[in-house]
């Protein structure tokens, strides 16, 4: 048996239930906002990360998948599984030229897996879901206001409670140099308190040693100097521009100094969605979405000097935290927590056909044959070709909790008459077969069309608006008084001319 490769995980039932019910929201979100989906590649050279990340950050030093593009021994560029995603953006908007009048992109939105070689444990694998947004070409702080309130809006739209907005300005390559000079000062004769890799930093990037997770609780990190208090104009004016336009926004955030962010590009505003799950105060918080902004990025990689500002969200570490919060809401109800990995699906109708070998090639003809009518108008349906116990298939309705099961067996292909059950209240009713009519070699008959709208009529108590539009071969409205548009007076002319 093979098993999955370590930090690698499926996501299937519920978690693919709420992996997918994020991503519907984030999409929305991110079309309510004005984003252009991108499609970007998982392999990137490996080049684009070291440049614009910076060779020092963890990602490229420690947790990048690198390797060569080529079976032979000729040399070639080293290729890297795609770590984070603002910078293959970045790459992709240079290379299509989107700041261009002709393709002119400034919003662009992805989503997908990223792989970082780290540590594995609980919100942390190797292959992770992020989903990114960035906005090009505004320097305005309300461009950077506007993506953390999406960020939170987003959030608290798909129910998780407990996230804080933590808002810092790292500033510009001026503020941060008097700055780093004061943090070294800072920590000079506090060197020996601080873990390895931040005795490491303290020379190269000495801002890294305030968001470092080991030393969290030094009291020489808790008392460091303040970016904030070593901002130059401009950046001190921009950072109030974003808090205003916060305030005037409605978004509730805090200042957190210690937000650095890791990587180089990174400069003035840089934020963290953080969330502390509301039923554990002792559990730990996490980071679920990081972000800021890199006016110098887009040069650096070759593009016009444009501004640059984006978030990226950790889909993994929301899903899970708001699976969490729901199961602990279920436990304090006293619901019972089944296994939902097997009852999510809610099919509308299952097919039951068991028949005799006398009526297989018509029974499942007809079962054919309505289960593509009803598909087609919409509905989710499973037929399976067996022609069991009508026991045994009411069963496998129930396992995919079909509201409806319709049953096409010997006594209804004898009484020319369908079933059709409510599995909830166990009522059944039948609807006329006509089988001299019915064509077993063309499944898209008029009678199957009518017969698949009696049974949607019933499903939905005959309250399917454009039904006709979807049932099969049901084309000739002209015949049919239901459809004579002409004779209907709610039609108005005026209105079906608005392409006129
Ligand atoms: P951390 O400090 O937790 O390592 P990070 O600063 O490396 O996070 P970013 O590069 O800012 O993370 O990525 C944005 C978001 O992606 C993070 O806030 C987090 O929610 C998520 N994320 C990052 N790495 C992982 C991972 N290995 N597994 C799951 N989610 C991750
Ligand atoms: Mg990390």
């Amino acid at each position: 048996m093979f098993t999955r490769v370590k930090g690698f995980r499926d996501i299937y039932g519920i978690s693919y239930h709420y992996f997918n019910g994020l991503m519907s929201i984030l999409d929305e979100h991110a079309r309510r906002g004005g984003f252009t989906h991108i499609e970007l590649p998982m392999l990137e050279k490996a080049g684009l990360f070291s440049k614009s990340a910076g060779n020092e950050s963890d990602i490229v030093s420690k947790e990048m998948y690198v390797f060569s593009n080529t079976a032979s021994n000729k040399k070639t560029e080293p290729i890297a599984l795609r770590p984070e995603g603002t910078a293959p953006a970045v790459r992709a908007y240079i290379e299509n030229k989107m700041y261009t009048q002709q393709y002119r992109i400034d919003k662009i939105a992805y989503a997908g897996a990223m792989f970082r070689r780290e540590r594995p444990q609980r919100g942390r694998y190797r292959q992770f879901y992020q989903y990114g947004v960035e906005v090009f070409a505004t320097k305005e702080p309300h461009a950077d206001a506007e993506l953390i309130t999406m960020a939170y809006d987003a959030i608290t739209e798909y129910g998780l409670k407990g996230v804080e907005v933590c808002l810092n300005s790292i500033g510009c390559k001026d503020c941060r140099r008097e700055y780093e000079d004061a943090l070294r000062n800072h920590f000079a004769n506090h060197k020996d308190s601080l873990c390895q890799d931040c005795q490491e930093r303290y020379h190269s990037r000495p801002m890294r040693l305030l968001d470092c997770k080991k030393d969290a609780q030094n009291t020489h990190t808790i008392n460091a100097p303040k970016i904030t208090d070593y901002l130059c104009n401009e950046c001190g004016e921009h950072f109030d521009g974003v808090k205003n336009w916060l305030n005037t926004m409605g978004t509730p955030f805090t200042v957190d100094t210690r937000i650095v962010r890791g990587l180089d590009y990174y400069m003035r505003t840089a934020f963290e969605l953080v969330h502390t799950p509301e039923h554990n105060n002792d559990a730990p918080s996490s980071v679920i979405c990081g972000g800021g902004r890199y006016n110098g990025l887009v040069k650096s990689l070759g593009g016009p000097d444009v501004e640059g500002v984006g978030f990226a969200m950790g889909m993994d570490r929301i899903m899970e935290a708001l699976m969490e919060q729901d199961k602990n809401h279920d436990d304090q109800n006293d619901q019972t927590n089944e296994d939902h990995s097997q009852t999510l699906l809610t099919a509308d109708a299952y097919i039951a056909t068991p028949l005799n070998t006398n009526n297989q090639t018509l029974g499942q003809s007809i079962a054919t044959s309505i289960t593509k009518g009803l598909r087609r108008a919409g509905l989710c349906v499973i037929m399976n070709p067996t022609c069991s116990s009508l026991k045994s298939q009411l069963k496998a309705a129930n396992r995919y909790n079909a509201r409806f099961t319709i049953i096409i067996g010997d006594n209804e292909i004898a009484e020319e008459a369908l079933l059709v059950r409510d599995m909830a209240s166990g009522e059944q009713v039948h609807i006329p077969l006509n089988l001299d009519e019915h064509n077993h070699t063309n499944t898209n008959t008029h009678t199957d069309s009518e017969l698949c709208e009696g049974i949607v009529d019933l499903i939905f108590g005959g309250d399917v608006e454009g039904m006709a539009d979807v049932i099969p071969d049901y084309t000739d409205y002209d015949n049919d008084d239901d459809y004579d548009y002409d004779n209907d007076d709610d039609y108005d002319d005026d209105d079906t001319n608005i392409n006129k």
